[in-house]
This record gives C-alpha cells, sequence and structure tokens, in this order.
C-alpha cells in the first residue's frame, strides 16, 4: 500500500525483538509507523535499523506512564495501535515484576484510551503464558488455563491475563474495536543474546566457549515459531475483518513441538559444537509442555507458518554468528 499522510500505526515495543521486525515489515509495506519503547529490553541496534527509514518515528516513552503530548497530538492521524510493549522473557519480566505487572495492566490501559480516542483497532499481543502450566494439550483458546496467581512468573502472565480483560471490555462496551493474539515461543534474529531464553542462550552458548545450559531434565516441550510468520501472522489479524475476531483471542504459533533436549540436540548438531552439557534446576512454575492449537488463525486468517524449525534456526544461527563476531571485533579494537 502507499504512503499516506493522514495515516499513522503506533507499534509500543517496536524497537524489541517481535516489535522491530513487525515495524520493518510495516515500513517495507509502505505504512507510516510511530514506535514508542521504553528501551527497557529492546537491543539498540535493532532500532538502528529502522531509524533513517521514511515513515519511521521514535518516541522513547515507558507506557506505565501517560502517553505524551508528542503521541496525543497525532491521535487524529493513528488508525491501528499494536501493544507489543513488555519484557517476555522469564528471567527480564521477573527483574521487576512491579513493573511488569504494571506494563501489561496500565500500560495497556493507556493505549486502549488512545485508540478509542483516535477511533484506531487495537491489537494486544498477549502470550500462551495465559494457559500456565496447561492441563489441556494441545491448547485452544476455549481452554482457561492453570495459573498460579502468586508465583514468580505470575507477573507476566497474570498481567497478561488482565490485559485481556481489559481490551474484551474496551469491545464489550464498544469503545475500541479490538484483536488479541496469543503468541507462543518466537525467536529468530534480532533477539536479545542475553534475555535469557532457550533459543538465544543455546545458540550464543554453542557459538562461544560456555556450557549448553538445560533446565531440568530437558524432557518439557516447546513449540517454536520463527519471527517472520509471526509478523506474518499479526498483520494479518490486525487486518481481517471477520466479526468474530471482536469477541476471541487467537493462537498465534508454530504447533510444531519438541523437547528442549531436543532443540538442544539439534543446535548442537548444527553449530558442531564441543561445549559441554549442564543440567540446571528447574525454574519454579515452568510449564511442562506448550503446543498451540492453530486452528482458529487458519480459519479466520487463512495462517499457518511456513518456516520450518531447521530452516529458522539456520537463518538465526547465522545471524547470532555475526553478531558476535562483531562484539569480539569491537572488543578487540
Ligand atoms: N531453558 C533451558 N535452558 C536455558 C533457558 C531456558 O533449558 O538456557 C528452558 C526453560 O526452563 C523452559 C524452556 O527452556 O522450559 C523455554 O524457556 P524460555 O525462557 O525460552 O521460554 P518460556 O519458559 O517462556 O516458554
Amino acid at each position: 500500500m502507499a504512503r499516506s499522510e493522514s495515516e499513522l500505526i503506533l507499534v509500543a515495543g517496536g524497537a524489541g525483538f517481535i516489535g522491530s521486525h513487525l515495524v520493518a515489515r510495516l515500513l517495507d509495506e509502505g505504512r507510516e509507523v510511530l514506535c514508542l519503547d521504553n528501551l527497557q529490553t529492546a537491543r539498540p541496534s535493532n532500532l538502528r535499523l529502522l531509524q533513517g527509514r521514511p515513515g519511521f518515528r521514535f518516541v522513547e516513552h515507558d507506557i506505565v506512564l501517560p502517553l505524551p503530548e508528542t503521541v496525543t497530538a497525532q491521535a487524529h492521524r493513528i488508525t491501528r495501535v499494536y501493544n507489543l510493549a513488555c519484557a517476555a522473557s522469564p528471567p527480564q519480566y521477573q527483574a521487576d515484576p512491579e513493573h511488569t505487572m504494571l506494563t501489561n495492566v496500565v500500560g495497556t490501559h493507556h493505549l486502549l484510551r488512545l485508540a478509542e480516542k483516535a477511533g484506531a483497532r487495537f491489537l494486544l499481543t498477549s502470550t500462551s503464558e495465559v494457559y500456565g502450566d496447561p492441563e489441556v494439550h494441545p491448547q485452544r483458546e476455549d481452554y482457561r488455563g492453570w495459573t498460579s496467581c502468586i508465583g514468580p512468573r505470575s507477573c507476566y502472565d497474570e498481567g497478561k491475563r488482565a490485559a485481556e480483560a481489559l481490551t474484551f471490555d474496551y469491545a464489550r462496551m464498544d469503545r475500541a474495536e479490538i484483536r488479541v493474539a496469543r503468541i507462543f515461543n518466537t525467536y529468530g534474529p534480532q533477539m536479545h543474546p542475553d534475555d535469557g531464553r532457550v533459543v538465544s542462550n543455546l545458540i550464543c552458548q554453542a557459538l562461544s566457549d560456555r556450557p549448553i545450559t538445560i533446565y531440568g531434565d530437558g524432557s518439557q516441550t516447546r513449540s517454536f515459531c520463527y519471527v517472520s510468520d509471526m509478523v506474518d501472522g499479526l498483520i494479518r489479524l490486525m487486518e481481517a475483518e471477520d466479526p468474530a475476531l471482536r469477541q476471541q483471542p487467537v493462537n498465534l504459533g508454530n504447533p510444531v513441538e519438541l523437547t528442549v533436549r531436543d532443540l538442544a540436540d539439534r543446535v548442537v548438531e548444527m553449530t558442531g559444537t564441543r561445549n559441554q552439557v549442564v543440567y540446571l534446576p528447574l525454574p519454579q512454575d515452568d510449564p511442562r509442555r506448550r503446543r498451540p492449537d492453530i486452528g482458529r488463525a487458519a480459519e479466520l486468517l487463512g495462517w499457518t507458518p511456513v518456516v520450518t524449525l531447521e530452516e529458522g534456526l539456520q537463518k538465526t544461527c547465522a545471524w547470532f554468528a555475526d553478531e558476535l563476531a562483531m562484539d569480539r571485533e569491537v572488543l578487540a579494537a
């Protein structure tokens, strides 16, 4: 679509991992994008890839605080609001749990109010964590989840559940047209090397001289979606017109499930590392298994992931190899 002076897309969390890929895709499509980010977990280099691109504007802002005048003054031009603003890796979101909860609840409220004022469509990126440690497998959207509201993950999963509740209330009150994505584990280039997630940890360990860390016995499962597929799903969800989407969340993820040990084996094989594999304690409340049922996304959005784990891991390993080589050059200089 051609860039139009009058239409602006706001992406909160646009300098983060998925957010920066989403912003790049929207700019590729000729959209004008206003990116909000507090740079808490974003990589500055993600932002540098976007800065200077036609149609891109960045405002450093924490959505826990009321939106600044520079943003609200643009409300008449904003047609879409994507909320991807929240630390998503367990060590990161647990480092400041109060801020995580407030980002999800107060931050989402600020963005919903903006969407209401602007008459814009609002998309919340919720999470597979709303299913907690699931008793139902694979997870369909109508499964209500098994979460703990007193554990170390609750700032994130209960925060996202509250954000969903608020978002669906805005829809019921006719205050905004909404979409809710439940994102499952996603990986790819531009992940933060230090964010503590399994894919980035294993690859960075394999490419340097650090031991490969498996938490627990590695029999827990996850299903990993490559980031380009995720971005495609998010844009389809935002733009799809089916009225059912105003009342229902949609799972986005890759349904190919594997154990963490299996994932480690693949990374070891792909990189040829001889690093030692070490088993560390399983974090508290770590879900035992997770796999999305993506029937709803397939039916309502015509979406299924197309990038295989093999292909995605190859691309991610290649990207991390370049990043780590650049870091070494900087250190050596
Ligand atoms: N994990 C692991 N080694 C690591 C990091 C994570 O074995 O170095 C495990 C973690 O305990 C979990 C799975 O890998 O069972 C996925 O963890 P991640 O933090 O990537 O995502 P989430 O737990 O939010 O699904």
